[in-house]
């Protein structure tokens, strides 16, 4: 089983169907994020229609083998742009999050999907469930700006 560098000890059991996103703690709601890593892949917009294609090249910050971000406390030193995913800011963001996000789910009235690891207990599910991109990356560093459209992906939803 891998570690959950995501604290989920010592919540409210179920507190995410109790209070909204607005209300939550800052341990609850950094405990709904899945792992899934999906927020750090490259996207592309298309300018006039504003649709948004997913591709596999992910961050230079992310690490594939632990589907993790490397520098999470310190990222903004490297990469600026990363959001800071807040109740005041989902709304605008929800365009391009992942259909499987916990936050864009909630956000929309939906439940946790059942390999959450709040309810499963382990971040492994998510993995299992198909639905991360553990191992499913290419770095940003090997694929030219203009060759991004080589990669786009659908969304993995398991
Ligand atoms: S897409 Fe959502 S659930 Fe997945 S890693 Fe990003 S913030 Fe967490
Ligand atoms: S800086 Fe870290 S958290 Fe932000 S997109 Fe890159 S890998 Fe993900």
């Amino acid at each position: 089983m891998s570690s959950d560098p995501i604290a989920r000890d010592g919540l409210a059991p179920r507190f995410w169907e109790k209070k909204p996103l607005t209300k939550m703690s800052r341990p609850e709601w950094e405990a709904l994020c899945d792992g899934c890593g999906k927020c750090c892949l490259n996207k592309l917009e298309d300018e006039e229609t504003g649709e948004v294609a997913l591709t596999r090249v992910a961050c230079r910050l992310f690490d594939d083998t632990t589907c993790r971000c490397a520098q999470y406390p310190i990222r903004h030193q490297f990469v600026p742009e990363c959001i800071v995913l807040k109740p005041s800011n989902i709304g605008e963001n929800l365009y391009w999050m992942p259909e499987t996000c916990a936050y864009k789910r909630l956000w929309t009235g939906q439940s946790l999907p059942d390999w959450h690891p709040l309810l499963t207990g382990t971040q492994d599910s998510v993995h299992e469930a198909g639905v991360s991109m553990l191992h499913r990356t290419v770095a940003e560093f090997e694929v030219d700006d203009d060759d991004w459209e080589d990669h786009i992906i659908e969304e993995p939803t398991g």
